[in-house]
């Protein structure tokens, strides 16, 4: 089975084929970044219009990369959220359309389960159950994988997502966007156990996440030594904030799988790129004799692909989506809506 994946929710323009779900024939990426980054964030209006000059090429070079014609397609899938509506409504409108003119089924995608998914393309033997910990722009959650497309959600963010965090931290101290990978890099250099900047561990048990109280302890640190007239150590105050990050969530998703009693951890979204977070979670899952899977970085952030594999996932298991489908911004994990 050829499902051609579409993905248009945030300032990514993707498009892919992916046979069987599993192996990727094409996978095109166009990123709107060097646009966005001018303003230190994506600008809703900006992505919108850019997708729409993007998606019908980008769609065009996945199927001549995947070497296969449009009638080779069997299943259309594209994500309907959690993003961006505008941008949203892009890929929606442009996949149901091919579905409509190529008299296939169309199937709608949760974008966090598409990066989920990521992992079944980068582990051809995965199967469900696991524990994954979910580490994105937007989102921060740990979930138990009962099968394709069924999660049980264990903990989330009550305030910043992971990825949110790292691109607030980035701008405060000067760095460029998106800030993740930037941070990343320079942490590198510095010491982290430089500054003691606080865990948020929340109530004994929890497995929620709060990483607003450490942005502010960073920003704090920023004004006190400016007040001083002391010269901040960047790579210092990056690796240190990062420390803090990579040591709730690995301790946590630990904590997790143990108590799920699962055997393995599989890491997704944008920051499951992070090298200290791997790094860590390598470390901690072989004390313990878990099993610890991430996909490769060009699966982590937003990508096609992961939605084509996603699709396949909902289309072999039968949910497959109306045309009258719309674009959910605030769609949730599991939530699932065919019409
Ligand atoms: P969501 O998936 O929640 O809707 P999104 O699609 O915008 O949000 P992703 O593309 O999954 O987010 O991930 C982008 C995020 O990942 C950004 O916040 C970026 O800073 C972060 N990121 C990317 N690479 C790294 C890295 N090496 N270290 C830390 N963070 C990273
Ligand atoms: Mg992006
Ligand atoms: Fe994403």
């Amino acid at each position: 089975i050829l499902t051609l994946g579409i993905e248009t929710s945030c300032d990514e323009t993707s498009a892919a084929v992916v046979l069987n779900g599993r192996e990727v024939l094409s996978n095109v990426i166009s990123s709107q970044i060097d646009i966005h980054k001018k303003f230190g964030g994506v600008v809703p209006e900006v992505a919108s219009r850019k997708h729409v000059e993007a998606v019908s090429n980008v769609i065009q070079e996945a199927v001549d990369k995947a070497g296969v014609g449009f009638k080779d397609i069997d299943v259309v899938a594209a994500t309907y959220g959690p993003g961006l509506v505008g941008a949203l409504l892009v890929g929606l409108s442009t996949a149901k359309g091919l579905a409509l003119s190529l008299n296939k089924p169309f199937v709608g995608v949760n974008h966090i389960e598409g990066h989920v998914s990521a992992n079944y393309i980068a582990h051809k033997g995965l199967k469900p159950p696991f524990t994954c910990l979910i580490v994105s722009g937007g989102h921060t959650h740990l979930v138990y994988v009962k099968g394709y497309g069924e999660y049980e959600i264990l903990g989330r963010t009550r305030d910043d997502a992971a990825g949110e965090a790292y691109d607030k931290v980035a701008r405060a101290i000067g760095l460029g966007y998106p800030g993740g990978p930037l941070i990343d890099k320079l942490a590198r250099k510095g010491n982290r156990y430089a500054i003691d900047f606080p865990r948020v561990y929340l109530e004994e048990d929890s497995f929620d996440f709060s990483f607003s109280g450490l942005k502010s302890a960073v920003l704090n640190y920023l004004n006190k030594m400016k007040m001083q007239g002391i010269e901040v150590n960047r790579a210092d105050v990056a690796a240190s904030f990062q420390q803090s990050v990579v040591e709730v969530l690995s301790e946590k998703a630990v904590r997790a799988v143990k108590y799920k009693n699962s055997k393995t951890l599989c890491l997704a979204g944008g920051v499951a790129a992070n090298t200290a977070l791997r790094e860590e979670l390598e470390r901690k899952c072989s004390m313990e004799e878990i099993e610890f899977l991430y996909p490769p970085v060009v699966l982590c952030t937003d990508n096609a692909a992961m939605i084509a594999c996603a699709g396949y996932y909902e289309y072999i298991n039968g949910r497959i989506s109306k045309l009258s489908l719309n674009a959910i911004p605030s769609l949730k994990i599991g939530e699932k809506y065919l019409e």
